[in-house]
């Protein structure tokens, strides 16, 4: 029986943050020019994550996702992907702002990696540097091949959709992905802890997306997909499939399974959840595999998270955090928490 929280929900995922540096400055997540970075000592060795992955594995947990800050920056992270993937994982996936996989693809595929979400959010390298803040566009067009190159297939391609600043490159970007097989996710810009600059205004909405597509590909139809995943899915005319991911104005949180796991080993029940739990104490204080799985699913089944919904309740909705407390407390940043 799958252990459920107070809402019903079941913990069958997790995102698993293996760093929380980055090597993109994105306007919607890492906007500041400074940032308060996790201490060396207290991330997780590889072995050290193995282990809790076969602690929530245990309890339940069938997927696993890699992230960060940018995962590729961890040192071999193709060792770790190693360890989980002899786990049998129903799911070992990974998403990346793809800079690193020009050189990292081949030795992650070979290590077992299911499968690869990649960020990119324009097709312009001028929009690109503008939002990031680094010039990497090429990098990021050529790790998409090498990602092919390598044997990924179905590799989703994750676009964080601005107002006024790629939002018209809908279309273009749903053409890039036909062509090279790839499904293209839109994801509303989210009020998330490190998007300082967060603004109701800059949000395109699901509504907007698609009425904006369908304007210009013709009727969209709804296509089957997974009920727990975040995004629904659709269908252009030509059969070409996408998705939309509308965290800000449509939250999904009723049937949100999943749970985050920081780099330094600090447990969230949500990714908007202002206390995590430190697991890394007593894993590193000698806790059996059983103790661990019985802290996690204590507060598993006290789980009442709805961040995303919470939000959007609120009569004034700006940003979740200013950078002066992110500094003081840097768990609070998306970068940190695995996105
Ligand atoms: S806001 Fe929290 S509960 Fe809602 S979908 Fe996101 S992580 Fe899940």
């Amino acid at each position: 029986m799958p252990t459920l929280d107070r809402l019903g929900r079941p913990l069958a995922n997790l995102r698993l943050s293996v760093t929380d540096r980055c090597n993109l400055r994105c306007s919607y997540c890492m906007p500041e020019e400074e940032y308060a970075w996790l201490p060396r000592a207290d991330i997780l060795s590889f072995e050290e994550l193995a282990r809790l992955v076969e602690v929530f594995q245990g309890i339940g947990v069938e997927k696993v996702r890699l992230t960060g800050g940018e995962p590729l920056l961890r040192r071999d992270l193709h060792v770790l992907v190693g360890l989980l993937a002899r786990r049998g994982l129903a799911d070992l996936a990974l998403t990346t702002n793809g800079i690193l996989l020009g050189e990292q693809a081949r030795a992650l595929k070979a290590a077992g990696l299911a499968r690869l979400t990649v960020s990119l959010d324009t097709l312009r390298p001028e929009c690109f540097q503008l939002l990031t803040r680094r010039d990497e566009h090429a990098r990021v067009l050529a790790g998409l091949e090498a990602a092919h190159a390598a044997g990924f297939r179905g590799t989703k391609l994750n676009t964080v959709v601005l107002r006024g600043v790629n939002d018209d490159e809908l279309v273009p970007l749903l053409e890039f992905g036909r062509e090279r097989g790839l499904e293209v996710r839109f994801i509303e810009y989210m009020d998330v802890g490190g998007a300082t600059g967060w603004r109701g205004e800059e949000v395109v909405s699901r509504a907007e997306m698609l009425a904006r597509i369908e304007g210009s590909l013709g009727a969209v139809r709804t296509a089957p997909g997974d009920p727990s995943a975040p995004a629904e899915r659709y269908e252009l005319p030509d059969g070409t499939r996408f998705g939309i991911i509308a965290s800000t104005t449509e939250p999904f949180c009723r049937s949100c399974d999943r749970s985050r796991l920081t780099a330094d080993g600090i447990f969230y029940t949500c990714l908007y959840a202002p206390n995590g739990t430190d697991l890394r104490g007593p894993l590193r204080a000698g806790a059996t595999n059983d103790e661990l799985a019985a802290r996690i699913l204590g507060l598993w089944r006290e789980r009442r998270d709805r961040g995303a919904e919470e939000r959007l309740g609120l009569t004034e909705r700006g940003t979740l955090a200013p950078a002066s407390t992110l500094r003081t407390d840097p768990h609070l940043e998306m970068h940190t928490r695995g996105g």
